[in-house]
């Protein structure tokens, strides 16, 4: 890409943009970007923008990689892409026992999406209690400003109203339960406390409804589209609890908080259980390819096991367990086992939570909070173009941030260094002492 305006006209007149209104280009254009390098994106006229949210949650390692980059290539120099019906593959297999070590689920499906790794996982649960007797149970129950994608499955069990009302006409029921979002909480109640009083609703759901539910789905510890909304682990343990004692499956979308971006390798962990499916995508290829899995108990593999076709899992995507993304990803597991990544990345939390101690304070700011390498916080004030105005705002000082609703956020890649850090800083502290009134 070598001249800015000519390629904004081209994709304006080309391309159809995701989660955008079109005609917002108009006014606020793309960034044109022609390479990367670690923490920052470089546009086609060479400016430099820092990737504070890493390229919509993927990137851990930055943008190329060198060791990522050369997994690749390798693997491009033997097979690019074999289909996994009828044929395997090393990659596919070590990532699936490597991933089945890390979690305790013996047996990884895959897809290409998150969307489609939550249509798995609600599919397979279904088809579980069906395989074992029980067809009956084909509801499913999720969390108040919950996302799980937005295809159709996904989006029926994904509850924000942007990306759901239109389509209402298509999509099946399901239930919401109240979120355990600690900003819910009533003055002086602990996030605890909160979450415990959140898991009485959900306890109070299942107990009713075990026939006709067939599973849960959560986003363990962070919502993510919900603008970074925390929660504290005990709602996890009390869900974990309930889900058992009525014969429900726990289905943990951690497609944004798995990878180690909640501070454990994966989130759910924290709350010290384990859930029968496991949606991963995102951080999975460290940001390179699209792959999503769904991992689940060899229990629960077994019920397909059998003579008749019909009792396994027929579902298939073209691209399923593409061995290209999957080096990718065995190369993002090299790298957390020898780079120590969880124990860099609590060093690196400590200094940039001591960096933010003034945005925290400001008088602007409410409910900042950090889990792991996800930071928010909620603009006082801000009006309906707040984030659009952030964002450019932002880019015009080289950092490309994208606030949801009045929720500012950061995600960085777990390869941002102190500069990268306190330009974040201080560009969001002058950002807010610039708000209009
Ligand atoms: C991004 C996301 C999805 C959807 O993944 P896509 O790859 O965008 O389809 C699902 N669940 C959560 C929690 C996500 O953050």
């Amino acid at each position: 890409m070598d001249n800015s305006s000519d390629w904004l006209a081209r994709t304006r007149a080309a391309v159809w943009h995701p989660c955008t209104q079109m005609k917002q280009l108009e006014t606020l254009p793309p960034l044109p970007v022609a390479r990367g390098e670690g923490a920052w994106l470089i546009d086609a006229d060479g400016r430099r923008y820092l990737d504070a949210i890493s390229s919509w949650w993927v990137n851990l390692f930055g943008h190329a990689n060198p060791r990522i980059n050369a997994a690749i290539v390798d693997q491009l120099g033997r097979i690019e892409h074999v289909m996994l019906a009828g044929c395997t593959h090393a990659p596919v297999v070590e990532l699936s026992e490597r991933l089945a070590a890390l979690t305790g689920l013996g047996h990884a499906f895959y897809a290409s999406d998150g969307a489609s790794a939550t249509e798995i996982a609600l599919k397979m649960s279904f088809h579980y209690w069906r395989n074992v007797g029980r067809p009956g149970k084909t509801g499913f129950v999720s969390v108040k400003h919950g996302y799980h994608g937005e295809t159709l499955g996904a989006l029926s069990v994904t509850d924000v109203a942007l990306f759901k009302d239109v389509y209402a006409p298509l999509l099946r029921h399901s239930h919401q339960v109240t979120s355990p979002d600690w900003r819910l909480a009533a003055p002086g109640e602990s996030a605890e406390a909160y979450a415990l009083r959140a898991a009485a609703e959900l306890e109070a759901y299942l107990a009713a409804h075990a026939d006709t539910t067939a599973a849960l789905i959560v986003e363990p510890l962070v919502q993510g589209a919900a603008g970074m909304a925390m929660h504290h682990p005990a709602w996890l343990a009390r869900a974990r609890a309930a889900c058992d004692r009525h014969g429900v499956h726990l289905i943990a979308d951690e497609i944004a908080v798995g990878f180690g971006r909640a501070g454990t390798f994966l989130a759910h962990e924290q709350a010290g259980i384990r859930p029968d499916f496991l949606c991963l995508s995102k951080g999975i290829t460290g940001g390179y390819l699209p792959l999503s899995c769904v991992l689940t108990r060899d229990e629960i593999h077994a019920a397909f096991y059998d003579d008749h076709s019909a009792r396994g899992f027929l579902h298939s995507h073209s691209y399923t367990g593409n061995p290209l993304a999957c080096r990718a990803a065995l190369a993002v597991l090299d790298i957390f086992r020898s780079d120590d990544v969880l124990a860099g990345n609590r060093a690196r939390a400590a200094r940039f939570n001591a960096l933010l101690a003034d945005v925290a304070r400001h008088p602007r700011v409410a409910h900042f909070r950090n889990t792991g390498m996800i930071w928010a916080f909620d603009v006082i004030g801000a009006g309906p173009g707040f984030s659009r105005d952030f964002h450019r705002a932002a880019l015009a000082r080289g950092v490309f941030l994208r606030p949801i609703g009045a929720s500012v956020y950061f995600m960085p890649p777990y390869v941002v260094g102190d500069a990268e850090l306190t330009l974040l800083a201080e560009t969001t502290l002058d950002l807010l002492d610039g708000l209009p009134d």
